[in-house]
């Protein structure tokens, strides 16, 4: 597959499984904008990993993902740079994990914000593109906190419940054109946003790092393997290509088996 007249925005690419998706959008071929929080040395870092695997320059928007205007005018000043958004990966997200009635209220917000809502006004800005072009692959990271729950996480399980939702009325409102929404649901992921849970079970249980890593995917996982960013990034490759062209508005599960249960 190659992706060279492709533009893809990936929503929180500075990090983690964003950047891998976005590394490998631009290894096929596609322009790449990147967004997400960090210091300079961080977005430097990451566009560094666009052109170690393309001769495109990654573009970097710093969109707050809290704040629709900042998302409309990024879409925005991305078609009027490239022409277009073709691909669009709403991967933005944050964790936190108290009991609910414990959970402070700015965090609910926040993670409501960046995890579902930021979804929503990216795709309402990209899809009157995509509809006049009649293309367009819009891919929804959720988890496997998408189709079940777990104590602690009240905002980022109902976030990623509400994300697949959006990923099937998205899906739904634009079936007939060769545009689909779809939405990955992955388990554990070794990532920025996991070494901190991890860290916090070390500290809970006198645990060391990898001792904690283990008892987490222990805790979920049949298969006791993280699901790699690379391994993310290929599945969201694979609902860009012809063979995924017919398939929208479902849920794919990397979860080692976490959901099967
Ligand atoms: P990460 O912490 O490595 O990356 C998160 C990205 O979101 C970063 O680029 C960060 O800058 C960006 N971000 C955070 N707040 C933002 C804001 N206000 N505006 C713009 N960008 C913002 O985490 P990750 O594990 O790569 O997570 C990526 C996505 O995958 C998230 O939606 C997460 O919920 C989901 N996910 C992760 C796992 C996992 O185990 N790591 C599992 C299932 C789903």
């Amino acid at each position: 597959m190659e992706l060279s007249r492709k533009v893809a925005v990936v929503t929180g690419s500075t990090s983690g499984i964003g950047l891998a998706m976005a590394a490998n959008f631009a290894r096929l071929g596609a322009q790449v904008v990147l967004n997400g929080l960090g210091d300079d040395t961080l977005i430097s870092t990451a566009k560094a990993a666009i052109s170690d695997v393309s001769d495109k320059a990654a573009h970097y928007n710093n969109a707050d993902m809290r704040d629709a205007d900042a998302i409309a005018a990024m879409i925005a000043d991305v078609e009027s740079r490239f022409g277009a958004v073709d691909i669009l990966v709403n991967n933005a997200g944050i964790q936190h994990v108290t009991r609910i009635e414990e959970f402070p209220r700015g965090r609910w917000d926040d993670i409501i914000a960046i995890n579902l809502s930021s979804a929503f006004h990216t795709t309402a800005a990209a899809l009157p593109g995509m509809q006049k072009r009649d293309f367009g692959r819009i891919i929804n990271i959720a988890s496997a906190h998408g189709l079940i729950g777990s104590v602690g996480k009240s905002a980022y399980v109902a976030a990623k419940h509400g994300i697949v939702g959006l990923t099937k009325v998205t899906a739904l409102e634009n079936a007939e054109q060769q545009i689909t929404c779809n939405a990955i649901c992955p388990g554990w992921v070794r990532t920025p946003l996991v070494e901190i849970q991890i860290r916090a079970l070390a500290e809970e249980k006198g645990l060391d790092i990898e001792a904690a890593a283990k008892a987490l995917l222990a805790s979920k996982e049949p298969s006791l393997r993280f699901t790699t960013p690379q391994q993310l990034a290929d599945t969201a490759a694979f609902l860009c290509s012809e063979a995924a062209s017919n398939m929208t508005g479902t849920t794919l599960s990397m979860d080692g088996g976490w959901t099967a249960q």
